[in-house]
């Protein structure tokens, strides 16, 4: 008998956090949290404890399939490993040869430390077209934040060393458990004040000195006014604003009409509350805006709600301090994943990469993935060229995207489809090809997305259950049967070029484990902010050949109480969705057991006064409707919401017959209006209405 502890990272959700993987004979038999990692410090998940059941569940597909007989009629044939690869190597070189390599697209989901080795294939093959679901995860934020200070300040809130947390849109408990709870824990630990600007009571909400219910997709107006009581108070920090910021007066004009008392009646949160919570960020000695990273970006008003917190920050004095935002040097430097050093797009000819789909609507998006909802009309339209053939990785894009009955139109209109993924999903059904891929625990990566001023090793446990390969694998395959330079010829080699700056190949660094920079606070003192002034963009007056307004503004969602009173009449609810839970990672994971009996069931948050008006008891079926049509979901009673607001769960669609229609809420989500500038999809802004369930039927027993 062979035993062994394998020291590495969880990759069930973004957190990341540090395991001991317990290995005998070959298989995996216990997962343990690394109480030396730095961030995670010992905390497991549920998910991380259910890894055994995951990576050897009966459902795991162990070998590439074809699908036989037509796309999604449900057969498939088993293939060899270079069968399922040199037909989808043919077909790709095929639609490359007649409608150019901008027809492939590429797209991931969860990522599963993908894009980087994903983006690099795509720019030797020819096509600048990634799609990736930044747009609705972080991209936002990442462009609001650059734009306004030159580095992803929003990205890097110092919970640990705050003395005041403002919890914007985010949940970490639920989210990012394993990468920032330990810190948030801390600070409240130490007598930091706590702000939640929630719809929903979340937990840490019960703790907090205010919690905030913002009426959804209305956040803008909070922030604005939260600015005008600051500035009109004379709470801002002078120094700072006259020395390093830019339109500190056109700022000051911009929000004087966002009044407590006006931003209490479009928010709907009173505005005694509103003042208050102003007052405890700028009079704390230092304040962080933790911000979740789907919480901010699922709204038209995306970029401007980024923009004016990371204003918000930078006028309360909290960029760049301990305890406030702060600019991390990545270890890997233009390596990291998103780093174009990396992943060579810039090597496109200049009239390949003009061709990025996302460049015609978002050009400020140019760094990131094409968003889907840019890729869908491509395809459907046939425009601005033909799409024609799309590889998913970890992508259930069936449930995933906004407007499902749009996506499943878009995938099944491809002349070729393969995907990647552990199970089947609705996603891979449609699919002519799909390949199993290996584990986070069954193959080597490395990680720094989000790991602050650190580069982590993620070694490998054990080998992949036979026949799973590791997707970057499946990538040099891919490039070595259609002749790409420029790609890697093994994993170790396309490790070991990301780890370059640091100084060692991927052999000795998991020897080590991690690395990281020392963290330096007020850079800009050096060199200036990272923006065209060298100084914090209040009015960012560079953004006008773009069409893109200097000053974030508030608008109404498109779909609200005020802005279509007539649809209101007939779907009365204001609907906000995709609240995380931690058993789940988005769609993934219903299909496990002992993370299911946590949570089987997709629960609708309705106040106890609304469900009572509709004669809907607690723990009934009911129906929720927009225009899109109308899914099924269990009425739980809360009062931790607004009345006229309901939240509704996303990523169930597993284990019921045509789930992925009667539970999957992305069925009556709207993919348009987006953000106009970060192409932020409405997901946490519609309107609803409940209705009784009328039939017998009751999902899950
Ligand atoms: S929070 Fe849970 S799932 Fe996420 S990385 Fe940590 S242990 Fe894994």
């Amino acid at each position: 008998m062979s035993e062994k502890t394998v020291r590495t990272l969880c990759f069930e959700c973004h957190s990341r956090c540090g395991v001991l993987v317990e290995v005998r004979d070959g298989k995996i038999v216990g997962i343990k949290g690394d109480k030396e990692h730095p961030f995670s410090r010992g905390f497991t998940c549920f998910k991380a404890r259910a890894v055994k059941e995951m990576i050897y569940h009966p459902d795991r597909i162990t070998q590439p399939l074809v699908s036989l007989g037509g796309r999604g009629n449900g057969r498939w044939e088993e293939v060899s490993w270079d069968k399922a690869l040199d037909i989808i190597a043919e077909r790709l070189l095929q639609m490359r040869e007649k409608w150019g390599a901008e027809s492939v697209v590429m797209g991931q989901g969860t990522t599963r430390g993908l894009p980087p080795i994903q983006k690099r294939f795509l720019a030797c093959f020819g096509s600048p077209n990634m799609m990736g679901t930044q747009n609705m995860s972080g991209g936002p934020i990442f462009v609001g934040s650059n734009v306004t200070c030159g580095f992803a300040a929003l990205m890097n809130p110092d919970f640990a060393q705050s003395k005041c947390i403002v919890l914007w849109a985010h949940n970490p408990e639920a989210s990012l458990a394993g990468l920032e709870s330990n810190d948030v824990r801390q600070a409240l630990k130490g007598g930091a004040k706590l702000i939640v600007v929630d719809p929903r009571r979340i937990p840490l909400a019960e703790k907090a000195d205010h919690w905030l219910p913002v009426r959804p997709g209305t956040d803008v107006a909070l922030a604005l006014c939260f600015l005008n009581v600051i500035i009109r108070n004379e709470l801002y920090d002078k120094e700072f604003v006259e020395k390093w910021t830019e339109g500190f007066s056109e700022l000051r004009e911009h929000v004087a009409p966002f009044t407590p008392e006006r931003c209490a009646e479009i928010t709907w949160i009173p505005s005694e509350e509103i003042e208050r919570a102003a007052f405890s960020i700028a009079e704390s000695k230092s304040a962080c805006i933790g911000v979740g990273l789907a919480g901010v970006c699922h709204t038209t008003n995306a970029f401007a709600l980024n923009r004016a917190l990371c204003i918000l920050a930078a006028v309360t004095g909290n960029l760049e301090v301990p305890g406030g935002l702060v600019n991390f040097r990545i270890p890997t430097g233009d390596r990291w994943c998103y780093g174009e050093d990396f992943d060579l797009m810039k090597n496109l000819p200049e009239e390949q990469a003009n061709k990025m789909l996302v460049l015609q609507h978002y050009p400020l998006l140019s760094l990131l993935p094409n968003p889907a909802e840019v890729v869908w009309p491509a395809i459907l339209d046939a425009g601005p060229y033909p799409i024609k053939a799309m590889g998913l990785f970890a992508n259930n894009a069936m449930c995933a995207f906004a407007n499902s009955r749009k996506v499943k139109e878009a995938l099944s209109a491809l002349e070729f489809l393969f995907s990647v993924d552990y199970f089947h999903t609705p996603t891979t059904e449609i699919a002519d090809i799909v390949l199993p891929p290996a584990h986070w625990s069954e193959r080597d990566d490395i990680e720094e997305l989000l790991m602050r001023n650190y580069v982590f090793a993620q070694p490998k446990a054990v080998d992949p259950v036979p026949e799973c390969r590791d997707e970057k694998e499946i990538f040099i395959e891919l490039a070595n049967r259609m002749g790409l330079e420029g790609f890697w010829k093994t994993v170790e080699e396309a490790l070991s070029y990301r780890l370059e700056p640091i100084g060692m190949t991927y052999a000795e660094f998991k020897e080590v484990g991690s690395a990281c920079t020392s963290i330096e606070y007020k850079t800009y003192e050096k060199n200036g902010f990272a923006t065209p002034t060298g100084k914090v963009a209040l009015s960012a007056d560079f953004l006008a050949p773009y069409g893109i307004e200097a000053l974030p503004t508030y608008r109404e969602p498109a779909r609200s109480p005020v802005s279509t009173p007539e649809l209101h009449k007939d779907y009365p609810l204001v609907l906000t969705t995709g609240g995380r839970n931690i058993v789940y990672y988005h769609s993934a994971h219903r299909n496990i057991p002992s993370l299911r009996k946590h949570a089987p069931d997709p629960e609708l948050h309705i106040h106890p006064d609304t469900a009572r008006e509709l004669g809907i008891e607690d723990g009934e079926w009911v129906f929720l409707a927009t225009p899109l049509g109308r899914v099924e979901i269990r009425a739980r009673h809360f009062d931790g919401l607004h009345p006229r607001v309901v939240h509704a769960p996303h990523g169930y669609w597993y284990g019921e017959k045509d789930g992925w229609e009667r539970l999957n809420i992305n069925m009556i989500t709207y993919n348009e209006p987006l953000c106009p500038v970060t192409a932020g999809p409405p997901l946490k802004e519609l309107l609803c209405r409940v209705e009784k369930h009328r039939s017998d039927a009751i999902l899950n027993g």
